[in-house]
């Protein structure tokens, strides 16, 4: 199929329709009940499911740019773009073409191939206290290896992470998470061992005097401090001033490594991550999401006596099947290179800026208390009448006035991620007027929920 360079931006929105519930979603209601009996909860990851928001799940026929349009043929402009994996937007014609020719060549190998070395030296050149990285398949994989690693290098056992932080779904991060588990309101996961979940720490993000009294009671004892360095699972938290520094400094004091999870951050906030941004320098990075453009990539590196200590040249046990397999490199390496581009992010973040401007002024306008974090292209709004500054602060969320927000904007052609506790995701393909569209879209919709006297 010819892909057609023309984008068709232009295109009014369809408007909100007030059709029969019969008419309306009709495709969508079949395939979702479908799903039902054959997918767990109809979907592949719980946040999908809309269970936080209500209302009938999405079901997806294609996207392209900023937009989305499902089985019924409504069209969304998305500000969920594979959960900011995609950066570029939807089906971005460079991208595309490079995987269909990669996958010409062949689409996994089994073998190192070329590819992986340029996208290993992309990253590296791009922040450099990686200076040896391995591949892997999600992000999930990724950070499970990371604390692998770490445990495996400093012969330690404890990890400290932060409330309503989330690094994927492997045993040891199910405490306190943010993310599907907020949403879900799941604070510790059955099928993790109490064994090893006592192992893992908890501190109020932000908190450093918190983190003091961790360090305090088990000296010597944490392997490594895991953080998102702008929290973005939780809804969006960006640190307090000093935070990082504090966690860098505590860690090199304890010997416990520093580990930054750059999932979300890592070349969303800027091309060198968030360690770029705020001058932090981690022991181990993990990354995922923007590196794969859009298809199951994810990485961590880091300090090389560290990396060394994984297989094979170390005795830390960890491989994988399809990692850094080709078709996925070559998304990647068609994607950063953009990135690099003068003015990249300066472009996301005054489209961003635009929309929590707009959005800030709506709420003021409606007398609806809220509140907008935004850092970089990342951004949430908070049905709260005060900041946000941790997990206790966003849990204070009003969830139902969310959940009623949502669903006006979805009727309005505006998809927002389906929980409170999650990040908008603005993406290269969105436009000014797409950011005008939602803004108007936003007024009317908190108008639309403001409470009647
Ligand atoms: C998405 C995410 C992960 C998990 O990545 P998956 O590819 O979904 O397994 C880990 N850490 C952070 C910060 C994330 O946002």
């Amino acid at each position: 199929m010819a892909i057609s360079r023309k984008p068709s931006r232009k295109k009014p929105l369809r408007r909100p329709r007030r059709a029969s519930a019969a008419e309306n979603g009709h495709r969508s209601a079949r395939l979702f009940a479908r799903a039902q009996k054959i997918l767990v909860g109809g979907v592949n990851s719980p946040v999908r499911a809309f269970r936080a928001v209500g209302g009938a799940p999405l079901v997806i026929d294609r996207a392209r740019g900023s937009r989305l349009w499902d089985v019924d043929g409504r069209e969304y402009i998305d500000y969920v773009c594979s959960w900011g994996a995609l950066i570029l937007g939807h089906a971005d014609p460079k991208v595309v073409s490079a995987v269909a020719n990669q996958a010409r060549r062949g689409t996994s190998y089994g073998m190192t191939s070329p590819l992986e070395i340029d996208l290993g030296e992309r990253i590296a050149c791009a922040i450099p206290s990686i200076e040896r990285i391995r591949f892997v398949s999600s992000g999930t994989e990724a950070a499970m290896s990371a604390i692998r690693a770490a445990r495996g290098f400093t012969g330690r056992d404890f990890i400290l992470k932060f409330e309503g932080g989330y690094h994927g779904h492997a045993d040891s991060f199910l405490v306190e998470a943010g993310s599907g588990l907020a949403t879900l309101g799941i604070s510790a996961s059955p099928g993790v061992p109490a064994a090893l979940a006592q192992l893992t720490l908890n501190a109020p993000y932000n908190d450093v005097a918190a983190v003091e009294k961790i360090f305090a009671r088990h000296a010597g004892k944490i392997a490594a401090v895991i953080v998102e360095p702008v929290a973005a699972n939780m809804g969006v938290v960006p640190p307090a001033p000093g935070f990082l520094d504090s966690l860098r400094r505590i860690t090199s004091r304890d010997g416990a490594l520093l580990i930054f999870d750059e999932v979300i951050t890592g070349f969303r906030l800027a091309y060198g991550g968030a360690q770029g941004i705020f001058s932090v320098r981690p022991d181990l990075t993990v990354l995922g999401k923007i590196i794969g453009g859009g298809l199951p990539v994810a990485a961590y590196g880091g300090r090389r006596e560290i990396m060394e200590s994984i297989a094979p040249l170390g005795p830390v046990y960890q491989a994988g099947t399809l990692s850094g397999n080709p078709l996925a490199m070559r998304a990647g390496l068609t994607t950063l290179p953009r990135l690099e581009a003068p003015r990249f992010y300066d472009a996301l973040g005054a489209k961003s800026l635009r929309l929590s401007e707009g959005l800030r002024k709506a709420l003021r306008d409606t007398g609806i208390p809220g509140e907008v974090n935004a850092t970089g292209s990342l951004l949430t709004l908070f049905f709260s009448s005060g900041p946000v500054r941790d997990f206790a602060g966003a849990k204070k969320a009003d969830t139902a006035r969310f959940a009623a927000f949502f669903r006006e904007m979805l009727r309005r052609g505006i998809f927002l991620p389906p929980s409170q506790f999650e990040a908008l995701f603005i993406s290269a393909a969105h436009t000014e007027d797409d950011i005008d569209r939602t803004v108007s879209a936003a007024r009317q919709s908190l108008e639309y929920i403001a409470p009647k006297e």
